[in-house]
Formats: structure tokens, sequence, C-alpha cells
């Protein structure tokens, strides 16, 4: 059987089985959570995480090494950021017009659940500056970007790291060759850890589905079918055109061949996480080249979350309608431009979607306790979206790579 097969049926069971102790023997639930679902959940999560690092560093710094040439990053990078940020703009246009047709703020008595919510949560965590965000991109301490994981700021240690390699020439082949090796090695690692896939996704569904049960959905459905909807539309019409018009492949052959990144995105809830088998699955069965897949991937991880955008797009709307304010146009587009400027400084951890909307909530004017709202389903619409994020860098890779190479070579059949 192959590793996709596995990863969904963990998913399929992890459903059920969270469903049905919800339903049915909820008192069982929570020492099969404490003892089962959330161990196995967490060794998979740990042994992903911790080859995130590890891999963006070596990768694009192997990255920028293997492309040579300045003018060529130079090409790559931007046609990388237009991509990323032409879709997130489309992104959040979708959420934005969806909300304000469907207007699923009007559909129930939310302020008198707001009240209630209110008490019982913890205000979300305000975001930084934009200045500072940008700012920040580069580290003042490159050992402690790592240690905490600065992705942005990483990132950008490892391009300069590549290009002082590349300017030494044969003065730096050691390191080279030290750095190609040990990136052998972690995608060794990478092979081993993903086995766990099937596992870690049970366990980590089960818990989410689990907990919050159905309850939750029917509550905010409107709110929630909105986002689902739109993520759908994302998905299917933007990518699904951009893969078929830019990347001249049937978007459904590339879905399918992606699904084992989407699977793991969907159980983590975390791009970054998912990373390792995001670059994996892109190369090995959709024919990515290597030095294209890890240069785009890992950024796009860090500065390129389409489904988050789409969230904050129909959860600013429906904030509003709750509140009975209407937006103005000028406001819609700071929204707009907020959130693609929010998604860069924040990595592709779960629930940093939250951080970015309190920020876009505080900047448009609109109350920030509004997402009190929104809390109780966002870890299943996070694990969605997230799945989305992750799609939307591979397809940005693989038309990057078709236009830089005029030719992709896919696999002739799935390897993962
Ligand atoms: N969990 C998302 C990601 O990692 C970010 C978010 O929307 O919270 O891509």
């Amino acid at each position: 059987m192959t590793l996709t097969k596995k990863i969904i049926i963990g998913l399929i069971l992890g459903i059920l089985v969270g469903l049905a102790l919800n339903v049915y023997a909820p008192s069982l639930f929570d020492p099969l959570d404490t003892y089962l679902f959330q161990p196995l959940g967490k060794i998979f999560l740990n042994l992903i995480t911790m080859l995130v690092v590890p891999i963006v560093l070596i990768s694009i710094t192997l990255g920028v090494v293997g492309l040579g040439d300045t003018k060529k990053l130079g090409s790559i990078g931007l046609k990388t950021i237009l991509f990323f940020m032409i879709t997130t703009c489309i992104a959040i246009t979708i959420g934005l017009t969806l909300a304000s047709v469907i207007q699923p703020g009007l559909a129930g008595d939310f302020e008198s659940m707001l009240v209630d919510e209110l008490a019982e949560e913890d205000t979300p965590e305000k975001a930084p500056p934009v200045m500072e965000t940008l700012l920040n991109i580069i580290p003042t301490n490159p050992i402690k970007a790592m240690a905490e994981g600065e992705m942005l700021q990483i990132i950008s240690f490892s391009v300069l790291l590549g290009f002082a390699i590349n300017a030494l020439g044969e003065k730096a082949g050691k390191v080279k060759t030290l750095l190609e090796q040990a990136n052998d090695i972690v995608m060794l690692l990478v092979n081993i850890v993903i086995k766990t896939a099937p596992y870690g996704a049970f366990g980590l569904i089960a818990s989410a589905v689990g907990g919050l049960g159905l309850d939750a959905i029917k509550a905010m459905g409107a709110y929630f079918l909105v986002v689902i909807l739109a993520l759908f539309l994302h998905f299917f019409i933007t990518y699904g055109s951009a893969l078929f018009f830019l990347g001249r492949i049937n978007p459904i052959t590339f879905f399918k061949r992606f699904i084992p990144a989407m699977s793991v995105a969907f159980s983590t809830s975390s791009s970054n996480a998912t990373l390792p088998m995001s670059m994996d699955v892109a190369q090995e069965n959709l024919g990515v080249p290597k030095r294209i897949s890890s240069f785009v991937q890992p950024l796009g991880a860090t500065i390129n979350m389409d489904g988050t955008a789409i969230m904050q797009g129909v959860a600013t709307v429906f904030i509003a309608q709750v509140y009975g304010i209407d937006l103005s146009l000028t406001q819609l587009l700071t929204v707009v431009g907020l959130a693609v400027v929010a998604s860069i400084g924040t990595a592709g951890v779960p629930g940093v979607g939250f951080i970015l909307l309190a920020m876009v909530l505080g900047q448009v004017g609109l109350p920030v306790e509004g997402i009190a709202l929104i809390l109780g389903i966002d870890r299943l619409l996070d694990m969605t979206r997230t799945a989305v994020n992750i799609t939307g860098d591979a397809a940005c890779a693989y038309i990057v790579a078709k236009s830089e190479d005029g030719e992709v070579k896919l696999p002739e059949e799935q390897r993962i």
C-alpha cells in the first residue's frame, strides 16, 4: 500500500473514532486522548518539526549556490514573489466577496454568544507593527534565529550564506560538499520520519475532532461554510487555472499527486512542520527540480498563506456584520493590503492566522473581541486552510520551474 493511502486511512479513522467518542463515549475520550491520541500526534509532530530548521538552512543555502549567478536567483525570486502576492490578493478578495454576498454574520444571534464566550476566552495576542516585522527579516544573531525557529531570519541568512559560498568558488568547495552531504542525510531522515505520518495523522485528528465534536460546527455553521467554500473555490479555480494555463499540467493530476503533503498539512495545521514532506512530495511525485523546490517552498511556507488570507477576509466581514458595522471600500482595501503584508512576517504554525486577524481588525477599527466568536471552530478551519497554504507553495514551485526550464518532467508514477 502507498503511503498516501495509509495517511488517508489514518485521517478517516481518526475522524470516525473522534466523532464516535465525542457522541457516544465522552468519558472515554479524555484518557484515550491523554495516553494515545495526543502522544501519537506529538511524536509525529516533534519528529518532523525537528527537521525543519536544518532543512531550511541547508536547502536554501544550497538552492542559492545551485542557481549560480545572481540573475537567475533574481528571476526565480521575482516570479515567486509575484505569484505569492497575486494569489494572496485573489484569495482575500474571494473571502471578502463571498462573505459580503452570503452574509454569514446575519445568520444567527451571534451577539448574545459573544458576551458568554468572551468571559471564557483569553484576548488574543497583539501582532507586531508592520515596520518591525519587515526590519526583523535580518537576524542580529543567526544562531538565535535558528534556536527560536525564526523562519524568515533563517531564510535571509541562508540566502546571504549561499551568495558568499558562490562568490568564493573553489575556496569554499569543502563547505559546499559538506552542505550537500548534510542535505542527503536530512532528506534520508525525512523519508524515515514520514513513514510515521499515518499514525500521527490518526492521533492528531482523533484528538481535534473528539474534543470539538459537531456542536462547534453547528453553532458557527454559516461562517464555517463560507470559509470552506472560499477555500474550495480558491483551491480549484485559482490554483487550478494557474496550473492549467501557466504550468500546463492537468490540475487534477497535480492535486492527486500532492495529496500526501496535503493530508499531513491537514493533520498538523502547520505549513512549517509540513515543509519536509511537501518538498519531498513536490520533488518525488511532481518532478519539481530540487533547486527550485528548495527555494520556493520554504519561502512559501513562511510568507505565502492564501488559506489564512481567505479566513481573514471572511472573518473581518463576518465580525463587521455581527456588530452591524458597514465596511467602506477603503477599509476593505486596507484589509487586502494588510493581510498580504501580515502573512509575510509570521511563520506557518498552528493558529497564527488569529494573531494576524487581530491586527487586521484593529487596523480597520473593528472590535478585536469579535475574534472570540470564531475561536471555537478555528482549529478545524486551520487544518483546511493549512492544506490550501502549502498547495499554493507547491503550485508556485511547479509553475516557476516550468517557466525557468521550459519543461518539468512528471515522474512516471507517484512515488510517495
Ligand atoms: N496554520 C497555518 C499555517 O501553518 C497558519 C494559520 O492560518 O494559522 O499555514
